[in-house]
């Protein structure tokens, strides 16, 4: 877009106070994310979780300009408002009016599964086909919706965007801001269905979002969704796919047998090979190839399409580097977008120091003195300590740069340079179209270089606890335990990303987990749960809050406090006995601890007690029990101190089954990372945890030979056998060998055979069609799952996590 503020204040019927010349190219909605102040007004969304009025000041640090907000606050001198009656109308009203105005072809996809994956698909078959702008991420919402198409700008032909509801009457609301001529709708299924009376219901509002469509593209597997488009848009040209041969494209070879997938569109046959045979995947390339038959796309192009989109991720990676160094690699596609997005990502890290790699923009229709003029301010304005330019053309403009710049005509050149290794304790952010492979210098920069990955989706723990917060009242705090580096998977990583995500407390066992934390910048107060005799004086130096659990511990560190010199009342939480038989101060006790802690310079920051089977509906009444006798202990502690500390007591599996027992605060630990003991629960969470590896030999077992250590399996028939580099001291347990666990493959599970070894394992894929030497082997994510791995192990969930040996690089995902 590219409005000035008076224009955009005519637009949205809204008041100006400053200076209304002012050009806005960018609405900033995250003060934390601001990637580049030029041109950029911050709006100040208010949800029912959080003001945005509250990063008001933060945005006009970072150097911005205009705001756009409900209320006025002239304390921030030399700074433009637009006063707007409600900041999300604001948004849609003037989304509608900058896309009404765009006159560009559209693209709306709809449905509960599968919209990002076919955004990002389609955009990858099209970009350089027309130049095209997409949702960035899964910007779908009422908020979503409107900041993505505000991104359109004159040269855009063609625009792919997202559309989720999670409630009735939504969906109105963005049709009438956003009526795409090509409807598309996915998989319905029942992700977002809670806030839905029936599917049915769920269907009608979801269709809607085709009122204004000329062509309707839809999943026809679905009989209901069928009917409904039929009966309410017979007078638009309507296609369906899906895998009933009723439908006007579907598949016509076998899946599992056949070495290519026939897709049959309109009686013409596409055949193409693949990889990937899952259902899922096989019925979103069905929905490509139809939308890209409606664009004219010649069969030929569709095929070698398809075949790039195999080899591509479409999301960024932080791995950890070498000397200290993250480094973030999105080597998806390179155009002035997807560098935005990336350069907002770098923002969320607080590391000080950074670096570039930026190769040419190929394939992009634009002039390039402009196209790298923009690179370049977008680049300046984030101070990197470095730039690496790769390519002929970018290494034209390189004195567009400010910072320390050096050009290579190609990636080899560059690594040849040795510059790269000299970096150290600084953020590395690769960016560059795919020709130039920089993936390399990944390799290069990497710590550990193992194919055996422990991949940690952030997104999906961002799910989990808005999951769970949507169980309690919005004003609940919630701590989120990131005890035993966090449950095994990296409690900096995991703590930096939730502090990002405004978590009110993170909850260690020792104290040094706590001290790790603070010395790389986590600020948010931090639980030590088991603090020992020797650290109390640490506790104190690094800011940390001890759980008090007894009087000999009390005394103890109250002494440290004196001698610390502290002056102000110091935070202790109080932990109360009540049925666990663990840590806690028991009943006959509050008398004394009371009188105790009245003369002491201490403050009482939280009363809690810790639940010893909330995972147990058998336990109900023993559980109950533990909630009546906190509620009378915590009162009378209360009542006795004459303040009302915060209470808590509910973890993770206390806040689905009891949250009418939420107090002030809840813990969550293993549910932010998606596992629920209730199978329903475990529905609405999302898998965070991937480990896997790949296979490093195949080999044909000849009937009677053995395979392994002492000899345990030996083979009935000629069989195929993978070994892959994951053994018992990577973490698995030896006793899950000969045939108790299995792996996955290509979405099937393959029995391992034989001892497991320290570092290698061998497993049967007989049965697996198609698997070769480098595949990909899932030792648990969805099949099989970290839950059925568990029970191969015959322990919990919690116990697997953190048996993961630290050697297993772990990859952190962000969208
Ligand atoms: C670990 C822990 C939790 C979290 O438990 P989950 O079952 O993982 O939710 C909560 N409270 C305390 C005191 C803990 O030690």
């Amino acid at each position: 877009m590219n409005y000035t503020v008076q224009q955009i204040a005519e637009i949205t019927n809204s008041q100006v106070i400053g200076d209304s010349d002012i050009m806005i190219k960018n609405i900033a909605y995250d003060s934390r994310i601001i990637y580049s102040i030029k041109n950029t007004a911050f709006i100040a969304i208010n949800t029912h979780k959080n003001s945005g009025e509250k990063f008001i000041e933060s945005a006009i640090d970072r150097g911005i300009n205009v705001i756009i907000s409900e209320h006025h606050y002239p304390q921030f001198e030399n700074t433009t408002w637009l006063i707007v009656k409600n900041a999300v109308d604001f948004l849609q009203k003037l989304a509608k009016y900058h896309f009404e105005n765009s006159h560009l072809k559209s693209i709306g996809i709809t449905g509960s599964n599968g919209k990002t994956i076919l955004k990002e698909w389609l955009y990858q078959c099209l970009w350089n086909e027309f130049p095209t702008v997409k949702s960035p991420k899964s910007f779908n919402s009422q908020i979503g919706l409107p900041l993505s198409l505000l991104q359109i700008n004159n040269t855009h032909q063609l625009g792919i965007f997202e559309v989720g509801i999670s409630k009735p009457h939504e969906m109105e609301k963005l049709e009438n801001i956003f009526h795409p001529q090509i409807g598309l709708l996915t998989h319905i299924g029942t992700a977002h269905a809670a806030n839905f009376s029936s599917e049915e219901e769920l269907i009608d509002e979801k269709i809607k979002l085709f009122k204004d469509s000329e062509i309707i593209i839809y999943n026809g597997d679905h009989s209901v969704v069928d009917e409904k488009i039929k009966k309410l848009y017979s007078d638009k040209k309507l296609i369906s796919y899906g895998f009933k041969k009723e439908n006007n494209v579907f598949i016509k070879s076998n899946i599992s047998k056949d070495e290519n997938i026939v897709v049959e569109y309109f009686g013409e046959e596409i055949s193409f090979p693949a990889h990937q045979r899952d259902e899922a995947t096989l019925t979103n390339a069905l929905a490509l190839i139809t939308v890209l038959k409606e664009l004219n796309i010649q069969n030929k192009k569709i095929i070698e399409k398809i075949n790039l989109l195999k080899a591509v991720e479409m999301r960024l990676e932080a791995i950890e580097g070498n000397k200290g160094n993250i480094i973030i690699n999105d080597s998806f596609n390179l155009d002035l977008d997807s560098l935005k997005t990336a350069m907002q990502f770098l923002n969320e890290y607080n590391k000080p120091k950074k670096s570039l790699v930026l190769t040419d923009i190929v394939g992009v229709n634009a002039n390039s003195k402009e196209l790298y003029e923009e690179v370049s301010e977008l680049v300046n304005e984030q101070q990197f300590e470095s730039v690496f330019l790769i390519g002929n053309e970018i290494s034209k403009f390189s004195e567009l740069f400010k910072t320390k710049t050096y050009t290579f005509i190609d990636t080899k050149e560059l690594i040849e340079s040795k510059h790269l290794t000299e970096i150290e304790n600084q953020i590395i952010l690769l960016k560059g179209a795919r020709k130039f492979e920089i993936e390399k210098l990944k390799d290069i920069l990497e710590l550990r270089k193992h194919d055996t990955v422990l991949e940690v989706n952030l997104n999906a723990i961002l799910h989990n606890i808005n999951y769970h917060k949507s169980l309690l009242k919005p004003e609940t705090k919630m701590m989120a335990m990131v005890k035993a580096n966090a449950y095994g998977l990296g409690s900096y990583e995991i703590s930096e990303f939730l502090q990002h995500h405004h978590i009110d407390y993170l909850g260690v066992a020792y104290v040094d987990e706590g001290v790790e934390l603070r010395k790389k910048g986590i600020t948010t107060p931090i639980i030590v749960m088991n603090p020992e005799q020797h650290s109390y004086q640490t506790i104190i130096e690094y800011n940390l809050e001890p759980e008090i659990y007894s009087f000999r511990v009390l005394e103890l560190f109250y002494e440290a406090v004196q001698k610390s010199g502290y002056d102000k009342k110091y935070p202790i939480h109080v932990k109360l006995e009540t049925g666990m038989h663990r840590l806690g101060f028991k009943d006959f006790e509050l008398d004394q601890l009371s009188e105790t802690l009245r003369d002491k310079n201490l403050k009482v920051q939280s009363l809690f007690s810790h639940l010893s089977s909330s995972d147990m509906p058998e336990e109900k009444e023993f559980t109950l029990k533990q909630f009546e006798f906190f509620s009378k202990t915590s009162s009378y502690l209360i009542e006795k101190l004459g303040y009302s500390p915060i209470r808590h007591i509910l973890n993770s599996s206390g806040i689905t089954s009891y949250s009418d027992h939420q107090y002030n605060m809840v813990r969550i630990g293993i549910g932010m990372l998606g596992e629920s003991p209730d199978a329903e629960i475990q529905k609405q969470l999302q898998s965070v945890v991937s480990f896997k590896t790949v296979i490093s030999q195949i080999s044909l077992v000849e009937n009677g030979e053995s395979v392994g250590y002492s000899r345990r399996y030996k083979a009935d028939h000629l069989t195929k056998i993978a070994t892959v580099p994951v053994g018992y001291a990577d973490g698995i347990p030896r006793l899950i060998g000969n045939q108790v666990g299995n792996l996955g493959v290509h979405k099937t599970l393959a029995p391992i055979v034989g001892n497991i070894c320290m570092d290698m394992m061998m497993i049967n894929i007989d049965n697996i069609p198609y698997v070769k030497e480098g595949d990909t082997v899932t030792v648990f994510n969805s099949k099989p799952s970290l839950k059925e791995f568990a029970g191969y192990c015959k322990t919990i969930t919690y116990e697997v996590l953190t048996s993961i040996s630290p050697r297993v690089k772990r990859i952190y995902i962000k969208d």
